[in-house]
């Protein structure tokens, strides 16, 4: 349920309103529009107060929300949230950005190799998984920590924030304390002590849709996030299972208008996990940013042949400059632009 306060409540109105909320048991969560705030009311029951306000003359309504995810949708919050990261990275609101690396953290050389190629070429954020959920126990499962160390120091010699996946309750302050962005991968979309976890840090997180997860379901997974207080959510497809086994995963591009419709979280679309051929990437990267993601995320590696892991789906870093040009094309044709490139910093020597 959602209370719309009137145009130019007071605080004191506001206040009072949630204070009344609070009383029944209930959370409440506040979105300040340009000239109204909605007050939504989380629980169990929210219904128990959707009679209190009739007559507070500082409400302008009482509005039931149908759809079972609450502060992720768009009667909560009818704009677009965009989330702010370092070095003035927007995601959301018009912007397209590009998130690039290694599947893996290898080791610093190979990291800072392709963050700078990454960054040289138009990239905006560097990703790299320090924490593997590899299918199988005996694959390479990542550095762990010291993937952390090594994302840091990319971090600082290429300008570029870092994106890393945590898996672990236990292990999110310190990805937290390296990464400007939490990634939730896919195989623990519904790890919900987890996302209730990262829900209670500070960095924005990125929650990748679960393997064959509605996008019910994947919004629900948002939610336990936003509950606890972290609204900077981003929601990345990267395709699902399907009967075809043609390509790795089915990316399900129809994903990305229905949740601009459904949902004001930023969009991101991962093809290289969808399709799992590098071949396929630069087409279906297009496609994203045709079809309005706000971010699309691709693995590159600087010898595909010889990466620890997803190989046959990271471009080289060839591959991706050819790809920023094309995306900052679509981007244009669709009325949106690419971000600007990230300046080097100052301080930093070639490597
Ligand atoms: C990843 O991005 O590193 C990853 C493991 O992807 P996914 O969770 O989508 O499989
Ligand atoms: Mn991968």
């Amino acid at each position: 349920m959602i209370i719309v306060m009137k145009p130019g409540a007071a605080r004191a109105d506001i206040e009072r309103v949630v204070e009344r909320v609070h009383k029944a048991g209930l959370q409440t969560h506040l979105s300040a529009g340009e000239d109204r705030t909605v007050i939504g009311v989380i629980g169990h029951n929210p219904y128990s107060v959707k009679d209190a306000f009739t007559h507070d003359a500082s409400v302008a309504d009482v509005i039931r929300i149908t759809k079972p995810y609450k502060l992720s949708g768009r009667e909560f919050r009818p704009r677009d949230t965009i989330v702010e990261l370092p070095f003035g990275i927007r995601i959301g609101g018009g912007g397209v950005a590009v998130m690039a690396g290694p599947c893996s953290v290898e080791n610093e050389a190979m990291l800072i190799e392709t963050a700078n190629a990454v960054r040289d070429a138009g990239g905006h954020i560097l990703r790299g998984g320090a924490f593997k959920p590899r299918t199988s126990p005996y694959a390479f499962q990542g550095l762990g920590r010291a993937g952390l160390a090594h994302l840091a120091r990319a971090r600082e010699v290429t300008g570029l924030p870092v994106i890393t996946e945590v898996m672990t309750p236990s292990e999110v302050e310190c990805v937290s304390d390296a990464a400007d962005v939490v990634q939730i991968g896919a195989r623990n979309m519904q790890n919900f002590d987890l996302l209730r976890e990262v829900g209670r840090q500070p960095k924005p997180v990125m929650l990748k849709r679960g393997l064959s997860s509605t996008i019910e379901e994947w919004l629900l997974s948002a939610e336990y996030i936003l509950a606890q207080g972290n609204y900077n959510v981003l929601l990345c497809e990267r395709g699902i299972r399907t009967f075809d086994t043609a390509t790795r995963n089915t990316l399900d591009i129809a994903a990305v208008p229905l949740l601009r419709e459904l949902t004001h979280l930023p969009i991101v679309v991962d093809p290289s996990h969808a399709t799992g051929k590098w071949s396929l990437v630069a087409a279906t990267a297009r496609a994203a940013v045709a079809a309005g993601a706000d971010a699309v995320m691709v693995e590159v590696h600087p010898r595909p042949d010889e990466a620890l892991s997803d190989g046959p789906q990271s471009l080289t870093p060839a591959n991706f400059a050819a790809l920023v040009p094309q995306l900052a094309a679509v981007a244009e044709a669709v009325g949106r632009r690419l971000l600007p490139p990230v300046a080097a910093p100052a301080t930093a020597t070639a490597s």
